[in-house]
């Protein structure tokens, strides 16, 4: 992405290879030996455990912090991939603040809860790094499933079809598999090609045929789908962005921050990425956090997210906004975007104060202006080339509880789908469910 020839503010080699090595280190060092002992050692194993019931992949987190204690941290991972095949990417990225985390007692009762994201990641890091697949194939049923989409939803769900005993196909639009893993994530989060790696590690179950290059909407069609295998499951996510709808949106300068990221994951050397002096974010997900704080990261000297309402209401988590802010980012709330003006070579946004008033968002009467080499929009994704013969609901592909849409012998999960929060542990979680669906009906 080079806006650098109009918007002369946004440049290539802000700071140098060492520092941009630092800046892009794993945000959390893997656990030693030493330290997941002690770390396993605060677990209680409680009986009923909340941390269990909090994880959307149910993991049995008690059983496998055990495992951990007691010296086999490959039963341990075991414990976690028969739930979540994804859980070393989950021990990465999970919102666990949120999550399991949030819940357990020793957070309650002393405001420290066990580190169960670094625990997983000890176990999981422990058994993929020998490199075998833990499962083994059930005996062949003779069926075979189409799954679109190779991202978190629709690698979970063609792994446990595969166990199962299926065959599965899956269709890929991009060159590479792994979804927003591969392409979303902040880098500092999935160091050292982890969600490649992961996604080889996966495929090696076998059964799994991977098509790259093929989208459903562009050659592929559902009915050619639905006459050629057994059932059909779609794992598309979203890729399409929402609209700022504000003047100068189309101005040079202005672009998707999701097409940020994805530049900046695929950089072979980060110093080529180009980035603006003055940055602006707009957003309060994920999305906004993660290109505020790598437009920081990679030399911007003034990065201000800016969100329409107020700190509770915003998506990212408070630890993801104190994470922000801990970089360098500055966070400003209840701001609304206006316009998007040119002002000499760089841009200016001005932005209208608002409040929340009854639920409801108004605008106070004051403005304000920001000037920005660089705006990024990040208020969230929409569904694109869902097939027409599928209802929808919110923008989203309707689903049952069991994944089934409108369509008989369709399947959908993951972001695509309604209902759930769009993380990777729920991608991953609907995709299994989906795939157990789809086996007890077959
Ligand atoms: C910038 C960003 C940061 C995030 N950070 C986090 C985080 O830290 N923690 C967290 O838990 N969640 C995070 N999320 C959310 C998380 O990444 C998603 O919820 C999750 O990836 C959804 O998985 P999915 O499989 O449904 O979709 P995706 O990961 O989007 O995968 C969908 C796949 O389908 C493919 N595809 C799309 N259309 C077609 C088509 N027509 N035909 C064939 N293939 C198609 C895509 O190329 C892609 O590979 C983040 C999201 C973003 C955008
Ligand atoms: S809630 Fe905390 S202490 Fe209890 S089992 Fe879960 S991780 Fe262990």
């Amino acid at each position: 992405m080079s806006n650098s020839t109009s918007t002369p503010g946004i440049a290539a080699e802000r700071l140098e290879g060492p520092a941009l090595k630092d800046n892009f280190s794993d945000l959390h060092a893997p656990l030693s030996d030493h330290e997941a002992l002690v770390a396993a050692d605060r677990c209680y194993f409680c009986h009923d455990a909340p941390c269990m019931t909090a994880c959307p992949t149910s993991i049995d987190i008690p059983l496998f912090i055990r495992q951990i204690s007691t010296g086999t941290p490959e039963a341990s991972a075991k414990t976690i991939f028969s739930q979540n095949i994804l859980g070393g990417m989950c021990a990465r990225v999970c919102p666990t603040e949120t999550l399991c985390e949030e819940v357990c007692v020793r957070e309650v009762a002393e405001g420290k809860p066990v580190e169960i994201g670094r625990l997983q990641r000890y176990a999981t890091d422990t058994l993929m790094a020998q490199g075998e697949q833990p499962f083994e194939r059930a005996a062949s049923t003779g069926k075979t499933i189409a799954v679109v989409g190779a991202g978190p939803a629709g690698l979970a769900c063609a792994h446990k079809l595969a166990m199962l005993g299926h065959d599965v196909v899956l269709f890929e639009a991009r060159s590479k598999g792994g979804g927003l893993n591969e392409f979303g994530i902040a880098a500092y989060k999935s160091v050292d090609g982890f969600a490649q790696r992961e996604v080889d590690w996966l495929l090696g179950i076998g059964g799994i045929t991977l098509n790259y290059g093929q989208a459903i909407g562009d050659g592929l069609t559902l009915e050619s789908l639905q006459a050629d295998y057994d059932a059909v499951f779609l794992g598309m996510g979203l890729s399409g962005v929402n609209a700022l709808r504000c003047e100068g949106e189309e101005l040079a300068g202005v672009s998707d921050a999701v097409e940020f990221i994805a530049d900046l994951r695929q950089a072979e050397d980060l110093r080529k990425v180009e980035v603006g002096r003055n940055v602006v974010v707009i957003g309060g997900g994920m999305t906004a956090v993660d290109a505020a704080v790598q437009s920081k990261l990679l030399g911007a000297q003034d990065v201000a997210l800016v969100y329409r309402r107020g700190k509770e209401a915003m998506s990212a988590s408070l630890y993801e906004q104190e994470l922000a802010t801990s970089k360098g980012v500055r966070i400003i709330y209840n701001a609304q975007p206006m316009k998007v003006a040119k002002s000499g070579k760089a841009l200016s946004v001005e932005f209208a104060y608002t409040k929340t008033k009854k639920g409801k968002l108004t605008r106070t009467g004051e403005s304000f202006n920001l000037p920005a080499d660089q705006v990024f929009k990040a208020i969230g994704q929409t569904l694109e080339g869902a097939p027409d013969a599928l209802a929808i609901d919110g923008g989203k592909i309707t689903v049952d509880e069991n994944g089934q849409t409108s369509v008989a012998g369709v399947w959908a999960g993951g972001d695509c789908a309604s209902g759930g929060d769009d993380l990777t542990v729920t991608a991953v979680a609907e995709g299994r469910d989906a795939a157990l669906n789809i086996h007890s009906t077959l």
